[in-house]
Order: C-alpha cells, then structure tokens, then sequence
C-alpha cells in the first residue's frame, strides 16, 4: 500500500473531491487548490444509473445523496400559450438517483474537508517535472512540490493548459451555449419541469426539493461559441439578445437571471485527447473527456476518481503503469458519453419548426412502455459501460 505519496489535485468541483476521498482511502495524501473563493456548491440536476450509483454505495454517500434527491416527476414539453405538448416521464431524465449538482458538490466537499488540505482562491501558474516530483508556483501561495499531480479542474482546466498545451487544440464546439440558475418558482412548479423552445432555442424550468426555487436553464444555438468567460455581465447579456422576443414567459426568466448571483454560463463543446497523462500529471473529469449534457460527465467523474484511486494504490510507486490502466479502463465509457451528448445542442434546442416537431415526436415515441425499456436499457447500458473495479482493502480515514 502507497502511504506517503503526496498529490496536488486542481478544482474542487465533482471529480476533485472524489479523488481526495479515494485517495486518503488507500493512504495517499491529496491537497485541492481551488480558483474559486469558496465551493461552487451551484448547477442544475444530475441523475446516477447503475455502475454509478455503485460507486456512491462504495464511498458511503449514497443514504445522503438519496436524502437529498430531487424526486422528481415528469417534464411537460409545452407551446408558446404554456399549453402541454408532451409528457415526459421522470426515468428520461432522472436516472435512479437524482441530485441538484450543488448539494453533491457540498455532500463531497463535507465528505472529504476533515481530511484533505483544501486551498481556496488560489490556481496553478507553472508546473515543472523532475526525476522525483512536480515543482508548483500557484498565482498567490508559495511555491511547493508534490509527487503528482491531477487536472480535475474542468472544461477550461488549466492544468491541462500547462501540461499538454492549448485549449483550443483539445476543445470542439457544438455550436451552442448553456446557460443556468437559480430563480424563484415563480411558475408554481412542483418536482415537475416544462420545456419550451422555438427553434435554435430551448428555456427548460423546474423545481423539486426546494418549491421556493426553480433552476432555470436556457439552451441556445451560438455558432461561433460567444462566450465571455469572466464576464458575467457579458454572458448574461448575451443570454438576453438570444432570447429577446422568443415567447412564452422567456422575457420573464430573462428578468430573473439579471438578478441570479449563481448564473453557470458556457458553450456546449467536448475535449478529446489522445493520452490524459504527462509524466506525472494527469487528468480527470471534464479536463480529460468533457462530453456536454447526456453524456454522464459527473457519474463518469466519480467513477473515474476511484479507479484513477485504485489503480495509483494497485501500482505503488509506478504512477505510469497506474495512469495508463485507468485510462484504458475508463476511456471507452469517456468516448461513449461523448457519442451520446454529440447532438446535444440540436435535441435541446432544435433549430427549426420542423425539427421542433420532429423531435417532439421522438419524445412521444420514447412515452410509450415499449421504447421507454428500450431506452432504460440503453442508458444503463452507457452507465455500466465503466465497470466499478475492487482494489485494494481502503484503509480507515483519520483527520488530518
Ligand atoms: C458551478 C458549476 C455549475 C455547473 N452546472 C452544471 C449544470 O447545470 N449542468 C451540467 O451538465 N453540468 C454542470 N456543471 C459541470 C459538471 O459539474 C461537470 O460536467 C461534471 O460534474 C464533472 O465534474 P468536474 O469536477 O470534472 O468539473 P466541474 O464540476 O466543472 O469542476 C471543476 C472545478 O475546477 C475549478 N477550476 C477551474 N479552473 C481552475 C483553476 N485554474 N484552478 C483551480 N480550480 C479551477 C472550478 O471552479 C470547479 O470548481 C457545472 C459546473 C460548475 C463548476
């Protein structure tokens, strides 16, 4: 068993805190510098099917996962006088567990913060490999080194900047940006949720656990991906002008975002590598094999986090072999997710009237009991495509 290792682990996100969890489990000792001055316990619903939820039940969450799930019920695709179109039964959307995105990360983060070094508001500016380790500068605290070293910091993860080189050789758009935040339920909404979209452009609202608030999402077609990553007065803006005059109650929402303190804004886009691993740094999560909606990114992450865990204590000391394992075990399951999100984009906001129909149809389809099996069994497919390995027996956890 590895005991002393030492890892820096970048983003404090899903992957980040997983893999601070599993590696104190096999005896490693992970510290997580987060860019962020405090845990973005923020995002819309993620939902866990079978090899997935597994992976919760391994690490002990699951009762509170399960506690906090969003138990919701069907989604109502509705026209531009809010009258119904389609019902969509929750099992599309929901999986067998389902959980707003901010309470997993808080649940992880409660997990793990006894036990791991987490440094807020600070990042990674170089990273330089010697025969023994990673020498580290960060933009504010002193320079250290560790022995490894993990991107788990994201679709525009900085480690994978350092490491392997520019995001723009890695990144491929969808043609589309995603926009979310919280709003009050000013539709009444309960675990229940309606999907709009007049083409190019989608608005999905819903609300669970918390009938007080509403997440609120807006989809929308953006050829030349415009965002403005630091600049949320610019991203909300650009929300605005996507959806001036697009019906409904879209004008409304639009009002409600300009005062949403916890607006998540970015492009629909996928990040294919050939290798996730550099010497000693590797990646995990969306900086490895971001997929966009539909493609499992957070119970991929999490499964990830344990078998990139696993594999580092099944390999003592050879970080090589243990980073070349995980990536042949979960590289099939990356790719297969990103096939699934591949269109996305044009499902959730299909970009004609024509296909508006069309696709509401497919949903039709998907309602009756035949297709709704044949499509469980697909998605359990995609989540068990990652099969949950044993490891080595984890040891029990101590407070640092
Ligand atoms: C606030 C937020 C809201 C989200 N909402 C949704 C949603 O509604 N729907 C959806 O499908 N997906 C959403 N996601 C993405 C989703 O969490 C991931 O696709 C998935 O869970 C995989 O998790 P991850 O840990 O790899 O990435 P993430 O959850 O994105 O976590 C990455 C973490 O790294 C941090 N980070 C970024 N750059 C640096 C840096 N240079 N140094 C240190 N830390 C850094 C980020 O602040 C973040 O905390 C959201 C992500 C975030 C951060």
């Amino acid at each position: 068993m590895t005991t002393d290792t030492t890892v820096l682990i970048s983003g404090a996100g899903i992957a980040g805190p997983s893999l601070a969890h599993w590696l104190r489990r096999f005896g490693f000792v992970p510290t997580v510098v987060e860019q962020a001055p405090g845990l973005r316990d923020s995002g819309g619903a993620v939902d866990f099917r079978g090899a997935q939820v597994e992976v919760l039940r391994r690490m002990d969450i699951l009762a509170a996962v399960q506690a906090q799930q969003t138990a919701m019920g069907a989604q109502v695709v509705i026209d531009g006088d809010g009258e119904p179109l389609v019902n969509l039964p929750s099992a599309f959307f929901s999986g067998e567990v389902e959980i707003e995105r901010g309470d997993l990360a808080r649940i992880l983060y409660d997990l793990t913060r006894d036990t791991t070094e987490y440094v807020f508001g600070d990042s990674i500016t170089s990273l330089a490999e010697t025969t023994d380790g990673v020498d580290v500068t960060f933009r504010h605290g002193a320079p250290r080194t560790f022995d490894l070293v993990v991107g788990a910091d994201g679709m525009h993860s900085a480690v994978r900047r350092l490491a392997f080189g520019d995001e723009s050789r890695f990144r491929q758009d969808m043609g589309y940006c995603f926009a979310g935040f919280t709003a009050p339920n000013h539709l009444g909404l309960d675990h229940s949720g309606v999907i709009y979209n007049v083409p190019g452009r989608g608005a999905l609202v819903s609300s669970s656990r918390d009938s007080s608030r509403a997440g609120v999402g807006f989809v929308f077609a953006a050829p030349e991906s415009p965002y403005a990553r630091h600049d949320q007065a610019e991203q909300k803006r650009i929300v605005a002008d996507a959806f001036a005059g697009a019906g409904w109650r879209t004008d409304a929402l639009v009002e409600l975002m300009h005062d949403a303190e916890d607006l998540y804004f970015d492009s629909l886009s996928q990040i294919h590598l050939d290798s996730w691993s550099r010497g000693r740094v590797v990646l995990l999560g969306d900086a490895a094999w971001c997929a966009g909606p539909g493609g499992s990114g957070t119970g991929l992450a999490m499964i990830g986090a344990y078998v990139l865990a696993g594999e580092l204590a099944a390999a003592p000391g050879d970080h090589r072999l243990a980073f070349a394992r995980y990536e042949e075990r979960l590289r099939p399951g990356a790719e297969l997710g990103q096939k699934q999100a591949k269109g996305a984009g044009p499902f959730l906001a299909p970009p004609t009237e024509r296909k508006i129909r069309r696709r509401n149809r497919f949903y039709k389809l998907l309602s009756s009991r035949l297709l709704a099996g044949a499509f469980n069994r697909l998605t359990a497919g995609a989540a068990n495509s990652v099969p949950v390995p044993d490891y080595p027996e984890p040891v029990a956890l101590v407070a640092s």
